[in-house]
């Protein structure tokens, strides 16, 4: 917590479109996205991963497609049931949870739980007594465009014995989940996580296991589409008949980036365009928002995200993307080929696409002076936004 007075800027809501950058979010689309998973994955339950985007009109959205919600936090508990989310809606799947969070979530009527160590289950004994609790799963996250490395989730042998020693302390030992990274382009990477589980389920003995989350990590199209979710969809449903055969445990799903990132389009303005040298044909080309400003996700030029400009189709020659602040690391992509046209000058604005998902809430408060990133939700057009589905069809 910061004790000095806060000394960004902050525009009044007002302000959000007469100025640069804003992200503009179109909720319709995000509860097409939903709609469209959920059609994809038929039978299973999905839950929305509120980190992605946790806009008040898009939890409304959501909850009135019938979503169920994936949270984090007590203030994400506190935004779902505010945009009208039942409480038995709400899976708090964080494994990392504070005592007094988890007894804020029980007294808020949370009864779903994720834990990956013995520490947790303690607590989740003491703070949520008798819930029902999934033990997450290592899972690689190899084929991932954003890894979560070793973070969470544990061994089998391991999960075992701590669903044991759950049902030991009263709570509800239900199943397992796990996460393949996010932005996971390969539909083939879910296999392994669900032929470890469907073993750990045949070891279970009297366990009461039924559910299986396989996680989020689902794709969108970015400057380079990805496979369509029903080839995800068929491919983990293919893994589950291979693996559970006959006995189909209940299935969920967490997808965030799916439903939030097509739904958002970030205008930016172009501050500068420059020439390091007579001999480097490349274009600096500096915009008012960059790794700091929201783009977190440019680390590594992981994310790579789609942009148009007033003047595409013009001639067009490589440059250098970067952010506006005084940080050297505030570069968007210099390894990876990005072409923008010649006639690209200051305060032209340019869209970056499928901008809705870890951006706004990635935002810092106010590096160099600099305000968070503004986000304007919008019913239903007008915003640019393309879904998976639009682009498609
Ligand atoms: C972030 C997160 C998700 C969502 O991941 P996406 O790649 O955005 O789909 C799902 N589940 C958990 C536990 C998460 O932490």
């Amino acid at each position: 917590m910061t004790v000095t007075a806060a000394a960004a800027p902050r525009p009044a809501p007002s302000d959000a479109l007469d100025q640069t950058p804003y992200l503009v979010v179109d909720v319709a689309v995000a509860a097409a996205q939903y709609r469209r998973i959920a059609r994809a994955f038929a039978g299973t339950r999905a839950y929305y991963a509120v980190k992605a985007n946790p806009e008040p009109p898009l939890l409304r959205a959501l909850v009135a497609a019938g979503a169920h919600f994936d949270v984090a936090s007590t203030a994400e508990i506190d935004l779902c049931l505010a945009a009208g989310a039942r409480p038995d809606q709400l899976s708090y799947g964080n494994t990392i949870k504070k005592a007094g969070d988890i007894a804020y979530a029980y007294a808020r009527g949370v009864r779903f739980f994720a834990f990956d160590s013995l520490g947790e289950v303690d607590k989740l004994a003491r703070y949520a007594p008798g819930a029902t609790v999934l033990c997450r799963l290592l899972a690689s996250s190899t084929g991932a465009r954003w890894p979560l490395s070793r973070k969470f989730g544990c061994a089998p042998d391991l999960a075992l014995d701590l669903l044991g020693y759950a049902r030991s302390q009263q709570l509800d030992p239900a199943g397992v989940c796990f996460h393949v990274g996010s932005q996971q382009l390969d539909p083939d990477r879910w296999e392994p996580s669900i032929a470890t589980a469907a073993e750990l389920f045949r070891r279970a003995g009297d366990l009461p296991l039924r559910y299986l989350n396989v996680g989020g990590g689902f794709p969108v199209d970015y400057r380079v589409a990805a496979r369509p979710i029903e080839d995800f969809a068929f491919a983990v449903h293919a893994a589950v008949d291979r693996h559970f055969g006959a006995d189909r445990p209940e299935m969920m799903i967490e997808p965030g980036r799916y439903i939030a990132a097509p739904a958002g389009v970030l205008h930016t303005e172009v501050v500068l365009v420059a020439r390091k040298s007579y001999a480097d044909d490349h274009r600096w080309v500096y915009l008012d928002v960059g790794r700091f400003g929201g783009l977190a996700e440019t680390e590594d030029e992981a994310i790579q995200y789609r942009l148009s400009t007033p003047h595409d189709g013009a001639p067009a020659a490589p440059v250098i993307l970067a952010g506006p602040t005084c940080d050297s690391v505030d570069i968007l992509y210099q390894h990876t080929r990005y072409s923008l046209p010649l006639a690209l000058q200051s305060g032209d604005v340019i869209q970056i696409h499928g901008a809705g998902a870890y951006t706004a809430t990635y935002s810092s408060v106010g590096f160099n002076g600099i305000p968070p990133l503004r986000t304007v939700c919008v019913p239903s057009g007008g915003s640019g936004a393309m879904s998976n589905a639009d682009v498609r069809k």
